[in-house]
């Protein structure tokens, strides 16, 4: 990281015109995809990348070369996959709100989709009424196994809005008879939350599933649920550099938990995202400023809400370690004094960190926000016309970086034809 830091200053990756950028560690990527293969050794298991943790189409690209595919939720995100090269037999659809349209093109390319409700359920038997399409299909499920310590992540509650809820009345019942009169249907899916969600408890909701597909294999007289799909959510530590919990440990525990999930009877699926990228990335910006304010210190930055946004609007959910750097790109190594880190938008609270202790920055230095990799650089927030940062891959080898663009910064040009330049007269001419 340091390494990497010194050389985007000094190749001016980031500079006084590109004071703000995301930076992606290649040769980490590759090795946690190395790490998830390990974890989950057996022939058939497809791992899929959540598009939405970092929708590039390079880095689904680089994913690709590493056999992981992509678990898209929009026609957007499949357009990204299908850019990339990811072909249809290693892409997953899972959506709460798939359109006829959206499901009409994903089971002409042969995706698989997994059902979300009874009622998506019923729009495939509307839309195939004879025989079913090339694609694999499925049905998430809910095992409402209870929430994590982030409510707006957890997808596994009582009253969740995604899948087929597993305990309420009758349900159990609805999913195995559904399966039993179509032969077409051979999946389950469950994604049990995100961030926050302990290991345990995904594994939890993953055991409640696999037993409700030995139930539906049982009354079926034959293996119809062919395929688990596991969904993502293992959890990032976002507090030091270790890795915790680690692929190979969750495959453990669902091992343990679910042993007959891993012998040999049925195909695995896993959809992770945040846990492949967030610590392989940063965002690294300038500092313009440094002022105090009623006996604090705050040093006025390039990266706020509009690159942070969930750490800007929900600080105790999602905090992160900020690494300071000299005006060279060099780690600054004075004592550390309480300060906070601010970004440029127009809202006071637009602090990615309050009194944090960091040697004294200046203006010129730099600040790096880290385990970023993840979720931040799809989560733009257009907020005060900021453009979108432009995202850099870097591999560091026997001292010297090279980088590689991933996305290119956003343009004045660009930022103004999204804001409706070529509809200026628009308004006006309303009468
Ligand atoms: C978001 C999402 C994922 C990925 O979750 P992570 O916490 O980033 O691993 C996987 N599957 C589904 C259905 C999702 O919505």
């Amino acid at each position: 990281m340091d390494e990497a830091v010194r050389a985007a200053v000094g190749q001016g990756v980031v500079r006084e015109g590109n004071p703000v950028v995301g930076l992606l560690d290649v040769r980490g990527i590759r090795a946690t995809a190395d790490a998830l293969r390990a974890a989950f050794p057996r022939e058939g298991t497809l791992h899929t990348f959540a598009v939405k943790a970092a929708p590039l189409v390079p880095v689904l690209r680089l994913l690709a070369d590493e056999g992981i595919g992509c678990e898209v939720a929009s026609p957007g995100e499949l357009a990204l996959a299908r850019t990339a090269g990811v072909p249809p037999d290693r892409t997953v659809l899972d959506s709460p709100a798939k359109t006829v349209a959206e499901l009409r093109e994903a089971l002409a390319l042969g995706i698989a989709v997994n059902a979300d409700s009874r009622e998506e359920l019923a729009r495939l038997d509307r839309l195939f009424p004879a025989s079913p399409a090339a694609s694999p299909l499925g049905i998430r499920v809910n095992p409402q196994v209870g929430s994590g310590t982030i409510g707006a992540l957890s997808t596994a509650t009582e009253t969740s809005k995604f899948g087929v809820a597993l305990r309420d009345e009758g349900a159990r019942e609805w999913l195995v008879r559904a399966f039993v009169e179509r032969p077409w249907l051979t999946r389950l899916h469950a994604h049990v939350g995100s961030q926050g969600c302990p290991p345990a408890l995904l594994a939890d909701g993953v055991r409640a599933v696999y037993e409700l597909a030995e139930d539906i294999n049982r009354a079926a007289g034959e293996q119809r649920v062919r395929t688990m799909d596991i969904g993502g959510g293992l959890p990032v530590n976002f507090a030091s550099d270790a890795v915790t919990p680690t692929f190979a440990e969750y495959a453990r525990l669902l091992t343990a938990d679910a042993p007959g999930l891993f012998d040999g009877r049925y195909g695995l699926v896993t959809e992770f995202g945040r846990s492949l990228l967030a610590k392989n990335g940063a965002v690294l910006a300038r500092v313009e400023y440094t002022k105090t304010a009623g006996g604090r210190r705050i040093a006025v930055t390039h990266a706020g809400a509009q690159v942070a946004t969930r750490t800007v609007f929900a600080p105790e959910s999602w905090p992160l370690r900020v690494r300071a750097y000299d005006a060279q790109g060099r780690p600054k190594t004075g004592a550390p004094v309480p300060q906070t880190v601010a970004g440029p938008c127009c809202f006071a609270g637009d602090l990615v960190a309050v009194d944090r202790p960091l040697p004294p920055l200046e203006p010129g230095d730099h600040v790096a926000l880290l385990d970023t990799g993840a979720y931040y650089f799809s989560n733009h927030f257009a907020y005060n016309s900021l453009p979108r940062p432009g995202v850099y891959g870097y591999a560091s080898a026997e001292g010297h970086t090279r980088f590689a663009t991933v996305r290119d910064p956003q343009s004045l040009g660009e930022l103004v034809a999204e804001s409706g330049a070529a509809h200026l007269a628009g308004l006006s001419a309303l009468r």
